[in-house]
């Protein structure tokens, strides 16, 4: 249809066509002739007459005649007797010539010409030659141009209604494929507002029984169409429609008709829609898909869109709605639902109904209330605690919003086997049982961890509920902020945690994991049907956003950046915006900052840079290389170390704006450490000479964030095959002396990743050099990430027996009831001969019922005997059986243990191959999740192989679901490269890993006393 482009193109192809030296009235008519079907010739015939006022008789404009002419051919009436339509069509010429004259100052020729001085032509027939001086004095040309305008300005008024009755028409075709495609949201959301769903649910007991529904929708349309609602579960065809039409009526009993049902939408017919306010009633028996339903709770959850799977609705995020909800449950059960006072899009919607224990409170005069299902009395004694992050949370969104919390009760569920950490619905916020209620030996690093989930999904409220996206393709936007507000507000809370090396574990690192990968995307991506939204889910997302944002923060300023956001959510109070309309409100904050180009390379384009340090001729050059060849760069600062002779050393700080950095420095460096800070991102590379030794400078690097920042350079190299795996001997001996916990969890997880990658006998050689760290290393908390990696891990069997007795033991202050499930779940897998005793004498071990149910799923899966394994992987492949989302993903990791290896090769063809029926069937992060279990611990050829096999054969697989194929088996595809190039290196360099290859022997008597 004619766009605002189009029609300015228009207007300027009339004066085009007056400066060709066609009459006023042919250029105007010539110039929207084609829009009506009117051939090019015949239009320039019809007008050619009106020119000069009529045959240059100076009366009415021709331009102006050419409005009439074109606003007959737009809306003329062709039957005789239609005076309804003639009436129509003068009106429309009274309003447009009525704007000519205000414009113009006359409709008639002679008087224009006659205006401001122009020559006073004279009325004969012979027309004017068309000189320069012609165009100079005459006016006609802007007349033109005026009369074109008044035209187009009207063809864009109409426009709306004319894209209305065209998305009506073509609404059956296109649009109502499966899903909620973005077409069918736009046109929806054009015609559609004020939206009221009231709705009530019957919920039994018995998990057979199918949960009953009804819902009254009021709406109201713009313009009477085809109404599509969108729905996934039992329908039977028949729609109560309410006579809206008069106020008298509106008492009288709906009137029931047949609707169409098909493809996941139910489509109520034009004619029975009015203009204005519609009202209909539907029966209905929802899908158990979004519903979670256990034997005595359930809860709904939503995101992305699965509101649709539980009643009929316009399940987009941009027509918000007020939810009244009634529900009928089995008695004795409590019962949550989201905040009703203000309009929420569907997918913040949320109903929750069970056996749960309640605490109620109230925090700086708000109500807080929580429900939840844990029999611990030490844990249900942390709920004041975890109130008071919650209001303290509160408290700092709204002094750096400057917007009070607008949603009446703080409402908390806290769920077991929850799905995600937790979900923002505003006055039910779900969370996860476990990342709420901490063990007993919590480390400050977990307690942290749990207000930063208070506090992210409290920034929620602002950043998503209060405010939210569009569509879903701006999803990340929403998470970004809310960790932004989060990490802000921890921060506070606990200075002795170290954030910055908190940020580098759990962002920078897993932005990289996938940014390395060939699965990688843009932050920002498009979405073309909400069915594909779980997809946008994965790192990139959750992690490099945060890092693309720390980095944006730096570019613009702390102030700058607060006085956009509390812009950005003024503007679109209750209401929804896209990334793009934010980063205009931030660009107009600080205009200096080029935010916009900034979003352009970080947000738009996928993967990261290499960054290269060198040193040459007494300088260090810095360059930028994009992997893509698309000659990007990465604008960003971050510090590089130069280490002299005795000691001496220099920081360069880097401000990387082009490709290449170049200074000058004081000579030959002999270490050179890039990104120092750890605040770059990117692959950060060295030549071959500078790149082997650095991992001799961890033992020396004494402050926590560049060690650790170092430690991440050194792994990311030992990846890319520029560090060969004997560096261990220098991780190792740096591990002895680390005092960090969180230095040396990542350690801990590069060194099995080395041992990972040797052949079995070297492997378990390793493995017990990790354990002589229990002797070396004085931190309690490093000695504990040890065991609990080895604990899962181990081959070794003196290792194994040494986990044994740690598990057998049972009071081991360092560890708790999860990590003797862990140690319990390896054991049974490794020594087939323990299965039965160990895991029978964990399960008496469990108190709470919910526990003791995670257990029994999960534990089934260590049996020795692979025919029942695989039976219990093929049964997880149907959602029934893999309700509890967490347990299911532990499950599936056990059964593809690597100990399992080469049996469970068996499992991966079945996994990928249904990969596309799971993604359909189950909750956002769970595609990933399930395809980063089941290939994590393979490494061998064959299981490379089959994931070769079945990506080449699959040459049409969607897009996003390969790349996560991509991305989980990044390690099993490229592995084999960088071991090979390793390989020859580690041979040249035996001596350097002798000292803890020593020590290993000696742990082993040590073991045997
Ligand atoms: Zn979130």
């Amino acid at each position: 249809m004619t766009s605002d482009q189009e029609l300015d193109e228009r207007v300027k192809r009339a004066v085009d066509n007056f400066m060709a030296g066609y009459g006023c009235c042919q250029s105007v008519v010539a110039a929207f002739a084609d829009l009506y079907g009117l051939d090019d010739t015949l239009a320039k015939k019809i007008a050619a007459g009106f020119g000069g006022g009529v045959g240059r008789m100076r009366m009415m404009c021709g331009a102006v005649s050419g409005i009439v002419m074109l606003t007959g051919l737009d809306c003329g009436q062709t039957e005789g007797s239609d005076r309804e339509g003639k009436s129509a069509c003068y009106k429309v010429v009274q309003e447009l010539l009525a704007k000519s004259k205000e414009d113009n100052g006359s409709l008639i020729c002679a008087e224009i010409l006659g205006l401001k001085g122009h020559e006073k032509a004279v009325c004969h027939y012979e027309a004017s030659p068309r000189t320069a001086e012609y165009y100079k004095t005459r006016p006609c040309a802007a007349k033109v141009e005026s009369a074109a305008r008044i035209f187009a300005d009207y063809l864009r008024k109409t426009l709306v209604v004319l894209i209305l009755c065209l998305t009506t028409l073509t609404a059956s075709a296109q649009m109502l494929s499966k899903g909620v495609s973005k077409e069918l949201a736009e046109s929806r959301k054009a015609n559609i507002s004020k939206v009221v769903y009231d709705l009530s649910f019957d919920i039994p007991e018995n998990l057979q029984e199918k949960v009953k529904g009804s819902a009254v929708i009021s709406f109201s349309l713009k313009a009477p169409q085809d109404v599509v609602l969108d729905f996934q579960g039992e329908f039977n065809g028949i729609c109560y429609v309410y006579d809206m039409s008069n106020k008298k009526k509106k008492k009288k009993k709906p009137r029931m008709i047949d609707v169409n049902y098909k493809d996941e939408h139910i489509i109520i017919p034009m004619k029975e829609m009015l203009e204005g306010e519609n009202k209909i009633e539907l029966d209905f028996k929802a899908s158990d898909k979004a519903l979670n339903r256990n034997t005595d709770y359930m809860y709904t959850l939503f995101v992305p869109d699965m509101a649709r799977s539980v009643f009929p609705c316009f399940d987009q995020p941009d027509l918000r709605a007020v939810f009244v909800t009634s529900l009928d449950v089995p008695k004795g059960w409590k019962t949550m639902m989201s905040d009703n006072v203000c309009q929420l899009p569907t997918y913040l919607y949320s109903f929750a109904a069970g056996n749960f224990q309640e605490e109620t409170a109230v925090r700086d005069g708000r109500p807080m209330r929580i429900l939840h299902r844990e029999t611990d009395p030490d844990k249900v004694a942390q709920i004041p605690q975890i109130f008071d992050e919650a209001a303290q949370s509160l408290k700092w969104m709204e002094g750096y919003t400057g917007i009070a919390c607008p949603f009446k009760e703080y409402g908390l569920l806290a769920l077991p086997g929850y799905q995600f950490g937790g979900m923002e619905h505003p006055g039910a916020i779900q969370m996860n049982a476990r990342r709420i209620f901490l063990e007993k030996n919590a480390t400050e690093e977990e307690k942290a961890a749990r207000l930063e989930l208070i506090a992210h999904e409290t920034a929620h409220l602002w950043f998503g509920d209060l405010v939210s996206l569009k569509w879903f393709e701006d999803v990340w936007a929403k998470e970004v902020l809310a960790n932004f507000m989060a990490s802000k507000i921890t921060r506070r809370k606990f200075s002795r945690v170290d954030h910055e090396l908190n940020f580098l574990k759990t962002h920078q690192t897993r932005a990289i994991a996938i940014d390395r990968t060939d699965g990688t995307h843009p932050i920002a991506q498009e979405l073309k049907n909400m069915n594909h939204a779980s997809l946008l889910y994965d790192n990139i997302i959750y992690d490099k956003a945060p890092v693309m944002m720390r980095m944006l923060e730096e570019v613009m300023g702390a102030p700058e950046m607060q006085t956009g956001l509390q812009k950005y959510l003024n503007d679109h109070l209750f209401n929804n915006a896209s990334w793009d309309e934010l980063v205009t409100t931030l660009d107009e904050a600080a205009p200096k900052a080029n935010v916009r180009q900034f979003s352009d390379v970080w947000v738009k384009q996928k993967g990261m840079p290499t960054i290269h340090t060198a040193y040459k001729d007494g300088n260090i050059v810095i360059t930028q290389t994009d992997p893509y060849h698309r000659g990007i760069v990465w604008p960003q600062k971050f510090q590089v170390r130069l280490i002299y002779e005795l000691g001496t050393s220099r920081t360069v700080n880097v401000d990387m704006k082009e490709s290449t950095f170049t200074i000058k420095v004081a000579g030959k460096p002999n270490y050179i450490i890039p990104n120092f800070d750890g605040k770059g991102y990117g692959h950060f590379t060295l030549d071959d000479e500078y790149a082997v030794i650095l991992p001799k400078r961890l033992l020396t690097t004494r402050s926590d964030l560049n060690r650790y920042a170092l430690l991440l350079t050194i792994h990311d190299n030992y990846l890319l095959g520029r560090i060969p795996s004997s560096h261990f001997g220098e991780l190792y001996r740096f591990m002895m002396k680390e005092h960090n916990p969180l230095i040396m969890s990542t350690a801990v997880d590069h060194m099995f990743k080395i041992a990972f990658d040797l052949a079995p006998e070297q492997r378990k050689t390793l493995e017990l050099c990790m354990m002589d760290l229990l002797g070396e290393n004085r931190t309690k908390e490093c000695r504990q990430y040890v065991i609990r990696k080895l604990g899962s891990n181990a081959t070794a069997p003196e290792l194994l027996d040494k986990i044994y007795a740690i598990w057998q033991q049972h009071n081991d202050p360092l560890f708790n009831e999860q990590d003797y499930m862990n140690m319990a779940y390896r054991l049974a897998i490794v020594r087939g001969d323990t299965y039965y005793p160990v895991l029978a004498a964990q399960r008496k071990r469990l108190k709470n019922a919910d526990e003791q149910r995670e257990f029994d799923y999960i534990s089934r899966v260590c049996s020795p005997d692979p025919a029942l394994r695989t039976r219990l992987f093929n049964e997880m492949l149907h959602p029934q059986n893999r309700e509890q989302e967490p347990w299911a993903l532990k499950a599936l990791s056990l059964l593809c243990a690597d100990v399992y290896e080469p049996v469970s090769n068996a499992l991966i063809e079945p996994g990928l191959k249904s990969l596309q029926y799971i993604q359909q069937t189950s909750d956002i992060f769970f595609p990933t999740n399930w395809l980063q279990a089941m290939l994590g611990s393979h490494k061998s050829a064959e299981a490379r192989l089959i994931v070769e096999k079945f990506i080449s054969s699959n040459p049409d697989y969607p897009e996003y679901l390969r790349n996560k194929i991509f991305e989980a088996a990044w390690i099993l595809m490229k592995q084999q490269t960088y071991i090979t190039k390793a390989q020859p290196v580690v041979v040249e360099q035996k001596p350097a890993p002798a000292k803890p290859a020593k020590k290993a022997p000696a742990k082993k008597k040590k073991q045997k006393k």
